[in-house]
């Protein structure tokens, strides 16, 4: 969607699901079988949550009718199976606020300046937002944003001459990697720097990092960060102690910190929701929270007997969902509907 301005009125809609990991992403699929529009916000770049960050290209055998796929492949096929209701996604921010307006729905704000008022919420946070882990260096969080990021989309708006990366993900050897190709990106002497000269990233990028650091289009450094220089305001360079030698000193213009991401529960403790230890307590019937609107779903919940796996978070999308109709169409009867041969759900799949 196009950017909104600070002036511009808040977006309305039906739902909002917090949360783009399996179960938010499903939730989507409910709500649009019954008739409701639905945004998507999440605090990661893309959608996926705990299945693309986590363990992405490891197997999964426990989703109903699907003996064996990928997370990744899992994520991909549940936007393919929600693309008909065409949910609006937000990525790259996190929701900070949500309360409850005069007229009984819900204004949800976000990091980016996001404003959407809407008369249901799902909260579908999983184990919480995940956030880059910091570079704990004290002093140079001046620098961030300007010569210091944390993702490759940030650190792309710098006509860097010389980046240096840190970490041993795929993230970290992509973005390397991108910097040291020829392309918009393109950096004179790009260096990953990692505790040691082992990496977790897939085998087939980390073939590619080593092709291209043997024939010397960029560089690997073992070591750890442990100070760095500055002049004039801005960051010179970074102090390294390696394994087996001296402290270095690694002068650059931009500093890429790609280090991994931690769940952090975040502002939904905030939101005067119940809690029992820090997860967010629903009843069975609706999976709906103390607040009336307001239903959690996944990891996030808590309930008596429930387990933490996928497919018991689709289950609570399906019956969430027909708890928010009674909140979106007051009175309309909301009779149980089979895909297989309802007109109106084929219709609404894009199917009839
Ligand atoms: P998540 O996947 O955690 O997604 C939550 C999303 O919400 C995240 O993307 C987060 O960034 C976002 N978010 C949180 N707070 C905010 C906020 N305030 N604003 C914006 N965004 C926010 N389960 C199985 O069923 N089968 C398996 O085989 C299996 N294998 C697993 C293997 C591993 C290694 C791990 C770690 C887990 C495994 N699981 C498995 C568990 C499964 O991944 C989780 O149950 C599932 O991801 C929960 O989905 P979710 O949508 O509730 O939350």
């Amino acid at each position: 969607m196009t950017a909104q301005r600070a002036d511009d009125a808040p977006v309305e809609t039906d739902a909002v699901v917090i949360g783009a990991g399996p179960v938010g992403l499903f939730q989507v699929f409910e709500l649009g079988l019954l008739e409701m529009r639905a945004h998507v916000v999440d605090s990661l770049p893309g959608p996926g949550g705990q299945c693309t960050e986590l363990y992405a290209d490891k197997p999964i055998y426990d989703i109903p009718g699907t003996p064996a796929c990928t997370a990744r492949e899992l994520i991909d096929r549940l936007l393919l199976q929600i693309a008909p209701f065409n949910a609006q996604f937000h990525f790259g921010q996190q929701v900070d606020v949500l309360r409850r307006e005069d007229d009984g729905r819900f204004r949800v704000e976000t990091s980016r300046g996001l404003r959407l008022i809407t008369k249901t919420v799902f909260i579908a946070s999983g184990v919480g937002s995940f956030q880059p882990r910091h570079l704990k260096i004290e002093g140079l969080a001046a620098f961030h944003d300007t010569q210091v990021f944390y993702n490759v989309a940030e650190a792309a708006s710098l006509a860097a001459r010389r980046v240096l990366v840190i970490g041993d993900g795929d993230a970290a050897l992509e973005c390397a990697m991108s910097f040291a190709a020829a392309g918009p990106l393109h950096a004179t002497e790009v260096t990953l720097m990692h505790r040691r000269d082992e990496f977790k990233a897939a085998p087939a990028t980390v073939a590619r990092f080593r092709a291209m650091r043997a024939t010397q289009q960029l560089h690997f450094i073992a070591g750890q960060a442990i100070g760095f220089e500055q002049l004039a305001g801005r960051l010179t360079s970074l102090t390294v102690s390696t394994p087996d030698g001296p402290d270095r000193t690694l002068p650059l213009d931009a500093l890429v910190v790609m280090t991994g991401l931690s769940p952090k529960l975040g502002p939904v403790a905030d939101w005067g929701l119940a809690l029992e230890r820090k997860q967010l307590v629903v009843d069975t019937e609706k999976f709906e929270t103390s607040t009336p609107g307001i239903f959690a779903v996944g990891d996030v919940n808590t309930y008596p007997g429930k387990k933490k796996l996928i497919l018991c978070g689709f289950h609570e999308a399906a019956l969430a969902a027909y708890g928010a109709a009674a909140h979106v169409f007051p009175g309309r009867a909301q009779p149980l509907e089979y895909t297989t041969t309802s007109p109106r759900l084929q219709h609404a799949l894009g199917r009839a």
